[in-house]
């Protein structure tokens, strides 16, 4: 075991754990449709243009400029095109009748929404007088806008949106090659937990970690293994730890990393593989466990699973599984992007004490466009973060007057 005497920073925790991290490689092919929330193994390109036709943007006529100059043309319609039909070429001095989403005729250039327009029918003629003088190009979406046939249109490593999913569908891509989902064991430590569910006994509390911990794996994609409540023993907590270790890529435990004779994980993930216990400058968390569990005889071998131990406060649960979980998670998926957005934002409150830890205040939007902070921000208070929007990161030794910008992270942005 390695034991940091001094605090790590955030960061460079962080890039401990980064550092660490071994990806996943096998790929599998999906449908485009089952691939949300999934990441992209290989960058995809485009074989098409999109639009793959200058097509109209509204309801109205093509028309030819030249025919328009004057404002008041009177055209005759010499046909009628709906999206997903193809016109004939129009003529000098008519108008094609079209709309959104068809294709423009050869040799129309423009297209004059029909608000601008009147009809007339004379005889088993219809004519369209164009009460307008359009520009070269209005209204015609032009084909490739979008997209250029050719272009890659999504990098890998994106963890894929609606609107990546959409992008994809655009140019055709039924099937997507993604990496495989993680596989992740969970367990939760403490001879004090019930099941919501159960009566409570004398003693005892909820485990609220259980349904924390699930959610936040569920929304990156996990695949999840829960082997339940463990009691506080040093057995029992090997004998689990074993078990988890075979058939996925990462086990995470709540509770049980503090130096207390009642907390087993250190010595049990100690006994079973390695682990390094990180002191890190940060509130609410500050112990961090980090190791790795062996599958087979030897830990050395390289065939274990990782590990992390995370606080038995819901709060720091919370605050160290979006710091230093998340992005672990997303790097053995391989996903580029592991900066959660930031936003500078307006404190509408005021940190007289500095802490020579980085704080991660719970805090919300306020009507004003400020950020309100709650007042109890003990790790043990669930509820301030049911309250807030996100998270202010606040550096160690920093205080905050009213006024000051602050460093704001969204919880929405840390999906
Ligand atoms: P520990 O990290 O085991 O020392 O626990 C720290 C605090 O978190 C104690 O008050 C525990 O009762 C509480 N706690 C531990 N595990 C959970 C859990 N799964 N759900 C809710 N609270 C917990
Ligand atoms: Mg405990």
């Amino acid at each position: 075991m390695i034991q940091n005497k001094t605090m790590l920073s955030v960061a460079e925790a962080l890039n401990l754990l980064l550092g660490a991290a071994r990806a996943v490689t096998e790929i599998e092919s999906i449908p485009t449709l089952s691939a949300n929330g999934r990441v992209l193994a290989q960058a995809q390109r485009s074989m098409l243009n999109v639009p793959p036709q200058d097509n109209t943007h509204m309801d109205g006529y093509a028309v030819r400029v030249g025919d328009c100059v004057d404002g008041a043309a009177r055209l005759l319609v010499s046909q009628r095109i709906p999206a997903g039909h193809i016109g004939t070429p129009l003529s000098v001095g008519t108008a094609a009748r079209i709309f959104t989403g068809a294709f423009i005729p050869e040799g129309a250039d423009a297209v004059v929404m029909q608000e601008q327009c009147s009809v007339e029918i004379e005889g088993d003629q219809t004519y369209v007088h164009v009460g307008h003088a359009p520009k070269l190009g209005e209204w015609i979406r032009r084909r490739g806008e979008d997209i250029l046939a050719g272009a890659e249109i999504l990098p890998v490593g994106v963890r894929l949106r609606a609107q990546e999913l959409g992008l994809a569908a655009s140019v055709g891509l039924a099937t997507l090659p993604v990496l495989r989902r993680l596989r992740v064991a969970v367990f939760f430590t403490g001879d004090e937990l019930t099941m919501p569910g159960e009566p409570l006994k004398a003693g005892a509390i909820y485990n609220s970690n259980r349904f924390l911990l699930t959610a936040l794996l569920q929304n990156l994609g996990c695949e999840i293994t829960d082997y339940g409540i463990v009691p506080d023993n040093l057995d029992a907590t090997r004998n689990t730890l074993r078990a988890a270790a075979s058939g996925h890529d990462l086990i995470i435990t709540s509770g049980g990393v503090s130096v207390g004779e009642e907390d087993h994980v250190r010595p049990a993930v100690e006994a079973e593989g390695r682990i390094n216990m990180w002191q890190i400058a940060v509130k609410p968390g500050k112990p961090l466990a980090f190791g790795e569990v062996r599958r087979g005889s030897d830990v050395e071998s390289g065939d274990n699973a990782f590990f992390l131990g995370l606080p038995g406060n819901p709060v720091s649960s919370l605050v160290t599984f979006l710091l230093f979980v998340r992005p672990f998670i997303l790097r053995l998926q391989n996903v580029t992007n592991l900066t959660p957005q930031s936003y500078w934002m307006r404190a509408d409150f005021a940190i007289t004490k500095a802490d020579k830890r980085n704080e991660f205040l719970r805090a919300k939007i306020n009507q004003d466009g400020g950020l309100d902070c709650f007042a109890n921000q003990s790790s043990g208070v669930l509820s301030s973060a049911v309250w807030g929007d996100g998270l202010i990161d606040l550096p160690a030794g920093g205080t905050v007057a009213q006024g000051d910008l602050v460093k704001f992270i969204p919880f929405a942005g840390l999906l």
